[in-house]
């Protein structure tokens, strides 16, 4: 990735911070995708001429609303709920919620222009959009879970729609929270619109795979890099940071492929485990106790717990984040090198600070940014919309082999899309001009809009 753009998108890109001040990650996310795009405004000026760029910038639409609940003992919280309808050029809008303290406009706002790249990616009939709350979940009982999640919908249900916007869930926001909020929007709209709401159960709508969706996808996308090296996971050593959804999937593909993972983490520490992680302990301690990372040790006493550790100090042979936003940055991104990764896949969305891409890219090892490898979570909520659209559902083997092809087809369009443009090898590149080559195409069919 170069760090330099034309004075034209540099302009471009003055103007996106002067019109949305404070909102760094934003900003951040918007940087990245422009330096991709000097050459493709060359090929293509109708884009510029047209105001591509300007115009996918702007959401279409950004809701903020008030999301007050009371917790057990009866006092009142009042939280604020986000959705940001960034562009339904492709489909309706789709992207998750995500409920973590952390939550401002700015966070939604990069995961949201994120969204619309990397669902153009998929091939799918699926816009772009990112919602969520700075609720935290953390130490929260059932009921307040609950109760929380209906007040957040009954604000949001109008907002909603299976031709309108899909949300389904990110950080914070799982089967629960995506089943309460279910229930809340079929009791206050009257309608059994099981298209509204992907990551739903598998009694009432699910689909098989969307829960392992992303780490899986992600997973898939490395081998495929790794392919283009004679290479597989067989034998590799690899660390995962995180120990959520996305982390544990993406664990559990890695061991069936023949990779060992020896260390995952939460946001207070790292467990290492030279033997290779546990993960049925794993899926116990976070999925069904929802604890800490740090009770592995109770089961694994030669576990190593190191407090705040940082995991990209660990020497292993393919790294994956699959925690939160800028949790790996160009010092980190030094050591991976130093100790011999080959390959990076980013579970998260935007993991790496722009200084570790940079290294990552000048290094030329594999690295597969997030809105390429990531996207096998929301190709499968397309696949369960499908799946609801014709009241059918699939076996666990037919979606992960639609999958599978899925990850695979963007594999490849990133791979001749970053050779096609003169990088070769750059999945930065690579996904940020096919997926905005796609958008671009759709928004100048449609005139002005
Ligand atoms: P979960 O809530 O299931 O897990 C998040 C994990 O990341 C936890 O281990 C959490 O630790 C850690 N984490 C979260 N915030 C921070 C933070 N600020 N600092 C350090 N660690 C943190 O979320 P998911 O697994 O669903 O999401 C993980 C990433 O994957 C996110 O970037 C998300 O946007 C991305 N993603 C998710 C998809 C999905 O289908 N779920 C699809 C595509 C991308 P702790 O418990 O200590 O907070």
């Amino acid at each position: 990735m170069s760090t330099q753009m034309s004075e034209r998108l540099e302009n471009v890109y003055q103007e996106i911070i002067k019109r949305n001040p404070g909102e760094v990650e934003f900003h951040q996310a918007v940087r990245e995708v422009l330096e991709s795009l000097g050459p493709v405004l060359v090929k293509y000026p109708e884009l510029a001429e047209q105001k591509i760029i300007e115009r996918i910038a702007e959401p279409e639409r950004q809701i903020i609303f008030r999301v007050p609940w009371q917790d057990d003992k009866g006092e009142i919280h009042i939280n604020r709920g986000f959705r940001v309808e960034f562009n339904s050029s492709l489909g309706p809008y789709k992207g998750g919620l995500r409920f973590h303290p952390s939550v401002y406009l700015g966070i939604i706002k990069f995961l949201g222009f994120e969204q619309i790249f990397k669902n153009a990616l998929t091939g799918l009939p699926i816009g772009g959009a990112k919602g969520g709350s700075d609720f935290d979940p953390k130490g929260k009982s059932d009921n307040e879970i609950m109760r929380f999640c209906q007040s957040f919908m009954t604000e949001l249900y109008r907002h909603l729609g299976e031709y309108t916007d899909v949300p389904a869930g990110d950080i914070g926001v799982g089967g629960r929270e995506i089943g309460y909020m279910f229930g809340q929007y079929k009791r206050i709209t009257n309608r059994y619109e099981s298209g509204v709401l992907t990551g739903k159960g598998l009694h009432y709508g699910g689909s098989l795979v969307r829960t392992e969706a992303t780490g899986y996808g992600a997973v898939y996308f490395v081998s495929e890099m790794l392919r283009t090296k004679k290479q597989s996971f067989g034998g590799k050593t690899c660390i995962v940071s995180g120990s959520g959804n996305v982390a544990i999937y993406t664990i559990e593909k890695i061991h069936e492929l023949g990779g060992k993972v020896i260390a995952c983490s939460d946001s207070n520490g790292v467990i290492i485990d030279k033997k290779g992680i546990d993960l049925d302990f794993v899926k116990q301690i976070k999925e069904v106790e929802r604890r800490r990372i740090k009770a592995y040790t109770e089961k694994h006493s030669d576990a190593i717990y190191q407090p705040g550790g940082k995991i990209w100090d660990i020497p292993c042979d393919v790294a994956m984040p699959c925690a939160t936003q800028n949790e790996l940055n160009g010092k980190d991104a030094e050591k991976l090198v130093k100790n011999g990764c080959v390959a990076v896949g980013e579970g998260a969305n935007m993991p790496t600070t722009p200084e570790g891409i940079r290294v990552f890219l000048e290094s030329g090892i594999l690295y597969g940014p997030g809105k390429a490898t990531n996207a096998g979570g929301v190709a499968t909520s397309a696949l369960e919309m499908q799946q609801n659209a014709s009241r059918d559902s699939w076996t666990f083997e037919y979606t992960e082999k639609r999958l599978a092809k899925i990850m695979s087809n963007i594999h490849e369009l990133c791979f001749e899309t970053a050779e096609e443009f003169g990088t070769p090898g750059n999945y930065v590149n690579g996904a940020n001009i096919a997926g905005f080559m796609n958008v671009g195409q759709a928004m100048l069919s449609m005139g002005l809009i």
